[in-house]
């Protein structure tokens, strides 16, 4: 299935909240139909979550 090829890659971006309009309601749509592309946004989101805490932000050096 194209679209769902051409989805996965924009995945990731949609994990990372960097998606907006058309591209993001596609991905919407397809995720909610598809259980892959929602197991792999799961999985991705459990990385992005981690690399969020691991990540020195601006917030955490202002506290140390
Ligand atoms: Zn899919």
């Amino acid at each position: 299935m194209r679209a769902h090829r051409r989805l996965r890659e924009s995945l990731g971006v949609y994990v990372l909240g960097r998606l907006d309009g058309d591209e993001l309601l596609t991905v919407q749509a397809h995720v909610a139909r598809c259980r892959r592309c929602r197991e792999e946004v799961a999985e991705l989101a459990v990385v992005v979550e981690l690399l969020e805490r691991t990540r020195p932000t601006a917030r955490m050096a202002r506290r140390s």
